[in-house]
């Protein structure tokens, strides 16, 4: 088939998207904490974002394990079956210079053939776990049989107090219905305003506080805000993580009106037919909107015996993963790719504004 028919079909059928415009939260940098005078440590701490605990204050850090050099086991190599659900299968390596741009493409999704109606969503949760929500997410995938998978924030995991105990039983819960387990740091730092030495050793206590739960290295990484300089992608490159993004979200992290949220992901799903979902199992308003998510997706199923109706299919990470490998967008780049999509977008809808235009920066 032509490509330049391929490209209209395509820009036809991806035509639903907007990009999630990533600036740099306006995190003061640790320059300008220096310029305030502030000691190094203090510095360090004040990067830190980890979302604020509800109720019972977060363990003070000293309640973490001994300090000392953690002990890591043999880092773990690609496709590694073993670090995520059996059901899951190996995936392919599709960004293996851990590149931030190339995560952000594909993120987007893969290249739908002509005819082929099917459009891919799979579901990401950030910032837990937290005892008092993650469950109530748990309950709404477990009724669709959906697996998701869930970046964990390594700081809830680790301690003595009651706090931590029961966020590590929320993870194993986590593991125990199958859906992947990735890493988000330990302290959900902005991996791009710390030195060095802070970065890998958020990376790799983030991913010894997950395994000493699950037992498994986490093998997906998703760096807080999806920040990520070219130290921090060294460092995902040499560790043989697989740099984790997303396509859809709406704020739903710093946002309380969970119907408006709900309706502008959903524009954004259908501009971008499918996608990779964002959203936090730390609150109520995220439980909300992906209650009705999983309604409004399951509304509009993909029914093989209607093929030439568009439908949604709801699939674990590495499926997704799968269908980019085998068809990857044809597009070097985001903006070259949205520039297609609100051209077909515009064709499709000559009245209507670009629906979904660009995100406010992600809160990850
Ligand atoms: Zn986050």
């Amino acid at each position: 088939m032509p490509s330049i028919f391929r490209a209209f079909v395509l820009a036809g059928s991806v035509a639903a998207g907007s990009w999630v415009g990533l600036d740099r939260p306006d995190a003061e940098s640790t320059r300008d904490l220096a310029q305030r005078g502030l000691s190094s440590g203090a510095r360090y701490l004040a990067t830190l974002s980890a979302p604020a605990v509800p109720e019972t204050p977060a363990p003070a850090t000293s309640a973490l394990p001994p300090e000392g050099p953690i002990e890591f086991g043999p880092l773990p190599q690609h496709r590694d079956p073993e670090s995520v659900p059996s059901h899951a299968g190996p995936w392919p390596t599709l960004n293996p210079e851990a590149s931030i741009a190339k995560a952000w493409m594909v993120a987007e999704g893969p290249a739908y053939e002509p005819g082929d109606r099917r459009r891919l969503v799979t579901l990401t949760f950030d910032d837990g776990p937290f005892p008092e929500t993650t469950p109530a997410v748990l309950r709404a995938l477990a009724r669709q049989k959906i697996r998701a998978a869930f970046f964990v924030v390594g700081r809830y995991l680790d301690g003595d107090d009651e706090r931590a105990v029961q966020s590590r039983a929320t993870l194993e819960k986590v593991a125990a219905a199958g859906h992947i387990i990735g890493n988000h740091t330990h302290d959900h730092a902005h991996l791009a305003a710390i030195t060095h030495t802070q970065v890998l050793d958020q990376i790799d206590r983030g991913a010894a506080s997950i395994e000493r739960v699950t037992g498994k290295r986490p093998v997906f990484f998703r760096p807080p805000f999806g920040e990520l300089d070219d130290f921090g992608q060294q460092a995902v490159r040499d560790r043989n993580l697989d740099l984790l993004l997303w396509s859809v979200e709406k704020q739903d992290m710093t946002r309380e009106d969970s119907k408006e949220v709900f309706r502008e992901l959903v524009a954004q799903i259908e501009y971008k037919e499918g996608g990779i979902v964002l959203l936090h199992d730390i609150r109520w308003t995220s439980v909300r909107v992906l209650r009705e998510l999983l309604g409004w997706l399951e509304e509009r199923k993909y029914d093989p015996k209607k093929p030439q109706r568009l439908g949604y299919e709801v699939v674990d990470l590495p499926t997704y993963l799968r269908a980019v490998a085998a068809s990857p967008l044809p597009y070097e780049s985001r903006d070259e790719l949205e520039r297609v999509r609100e051209a077909a977008y515009r064709a499709r809808h000559p009245n209507a504004t670009a629906k979904g235009t660009r995100a406010k920066p992600g809160d990850s």
